[in-house]
């Protein structure tokens, strides 16, 4: 394996009402001089974070080091919804299909969603739980037979779930936008920079994470890898690629995994009156039916937060102005369905980047001996990232089990065509889905 250069990395912007809503916290210090470490982990996010721990854990005289760029827990896996998810719709456009396909999805799902439980359970994370469902919902009626085919293949898997419609939707969402919902019993909704600053405060002694250190260059040197930031060089035998959305600019699986750019923007708690308005309704979380539909919560401090815009964008990251104009997009999503509430009621739009690929299979694999990577979880990276990340730890210690089996069973990302070609493919399958979801988003 030759020597690789990460692309720059692109700034996270600051707008993320979920950081917002936390203490401050002090970055660690950056990586300096010359080191060795038994593991290396590059990226702290869910994934980065918890295979750090779980290898620790598993050894604990061993040195284990992880690398940030920018501040810890502050990438998407702070910028996310919040879902944490054990059924899904569909996979948007990329669905695989067949009864048992679903099955094994679903088990993999709930064996990730099992693993954040145990995780905020033993540690006593403070993160919002909220284990009241999920919701899939249309405001259009033509798009209420995928719900009804949703449901059916709900009730073979004997999952508890329920439809609703007309005054009793109104009043559960307090909104008459939607004409049918399909609430799931195993959702859970939560506080994702919360979950992510937890896995911060619960790492072991042994290990170093250290920020603002961006990776800018890899190589193997023997049985070893020399991993190279601005200011240190670190060696090591077990190295970690948990990058997700900027695998192709660490230069791995660049035909199996392609970034997407997210925004979404949050109001301010609502005030008593304007709760009032619109029913005193209980906090929910809902997702559209349709894969560029609106991803909607009302949380339980009052907050609606809605995320309707994806896209490509070379340089994954977003300017002020370029926020801004997403931000209409969401206040035009807000007053469709809450239209008593006032425009301006958004106080914080963000951006953050996932990773997809072409037929929603995720990446789990050794690169070369002692080369891990791991990400790709298609926008349901809460509980599959925590569970990745904990059998790559495993994987790092030469362990087989059961879990890394079911994992390696799933599809593989399949090949994607070269770019250009790529970016024009994606580009105009958001179009299309986007006009799909026009009364939607
Ligand atoms: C807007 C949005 C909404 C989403 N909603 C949901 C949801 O509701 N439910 C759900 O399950 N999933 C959701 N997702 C997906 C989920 O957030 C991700 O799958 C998950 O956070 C992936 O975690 P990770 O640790 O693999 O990656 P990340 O959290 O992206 O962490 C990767 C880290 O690597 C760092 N890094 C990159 N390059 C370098 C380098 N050269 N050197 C050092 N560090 C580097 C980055 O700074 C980053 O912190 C959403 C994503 C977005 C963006």
């Amino acid at each position: 394996m030759s020597h690789k250069v990460f692309a720059p990395l692109p700034a996270n912007d600051n707008g993320c009402g979920w950081t917002q809503a936390l203490d401050y916290r002090q970055a660690n210090v950056e990586l300096q001089g010359e080191q060795i470490a038994d593991f290396v982990v590059i990226g702290a996010g869910y994934t980065g974070l918890s295979a750090a721990r779980k290898f620790a854990q598993l050894n604990p005289n061993a040195k284990v080091v992880v690398l940030e760029a920018q501040q810890a827990a502050e990438g998407a896996s702070a910028r996310n919804s919040g879902y944490l998810v054990d059924s899904t719709l569909n996979d948007g456009h990329m669905s695989d299909t067949g009864l048992q396909q679903y099955r094994d999805k679903y088990n993999l799902n709930k064996s990730g969603v099992d693993c954040v439980s145990q995780l905020v359970d033993e540690h006593q994370i403070d993160c919002d739980w909220q284990a009241q469902g999920k919701f899939h919902a249309t405001a259009v009626p033509a798009h209420q037979a995928k719900l009804q085919r949703f449901s059916q293949l709900l009730a073979e898997l004997d999952l508890d779930h329920r439809i609703l419609e007309g005054a009793e939707l109104k009043q559960r969402l307090g909104t008459r936008y939607y004409t049918q919902a399909l609430w799931t019993a195993g959702g859970i909704m939560l506080q994702p920079a919360k979950l992510a600053r937890g896995y911060i405060n619960i790492l072991p002694d042994n290990v170093s994470l250290f920020e603002n250190s961006p990776v800018l260059t890899w190589r193997k040197q023997g049985s070893d890898f020399l991993v190279s930031t601005p200011m240190g060089q670190i060696k090591t035998p077990k190295l970690l690629m948990a990058v997700n959305g900027f695998m192709a600019s660490a230069g791995v699986k660049r035909r199996q995994a392609f970034p997407l750019t997210l925004t979404a923007s949050m109001t301010r708690p609502l005030t008593h009156e304007e709760y009032a308005a619109i029913g005193n309704p209980e906090p929910w979380g809902l997702l559209s039916a349709q894969a560029m539909g609106a991803t909607v919560r009302l949380t339980q401090d009052r907050r609606i937060m809605v995320r309707n815009t994806a896209e490509v964008r070379p340089g994954m990251n977003m300017s002020i102005s370029e926020l801004e104009k997403r931000k209409a997009t969401h206040v035009h999503g807000l007053k469709r369905r809450f239209p008593e509430l006032p425009a301006e009621v958004f106080n914080s739009t963000w951006s953050g980047i996932t990773c997809i690929s072409g037929n929603n299979g995720q990446v789990f694999d050794q690169l070369d001996s002692g080369l891990l990577v791991a990400g790709c979880y298609n926008g349901g990276g809460i509980g599959l990232a925590t569970l990745f990340g904990e059998q790559m730890a495993h994987m790092a210690n030469g362990e087989m089990t059961d879990s890394i089996a079911m994992i390696q069973a799933r599809p593989k990302p399949n090949a994607l065509p070269p770019q250009p070609i790529l970016g024009w493919g994606v580009r105009l399958r958001l179009m299309r889905d986007r006009v799909i979801a026009r009364n939607e988003n």
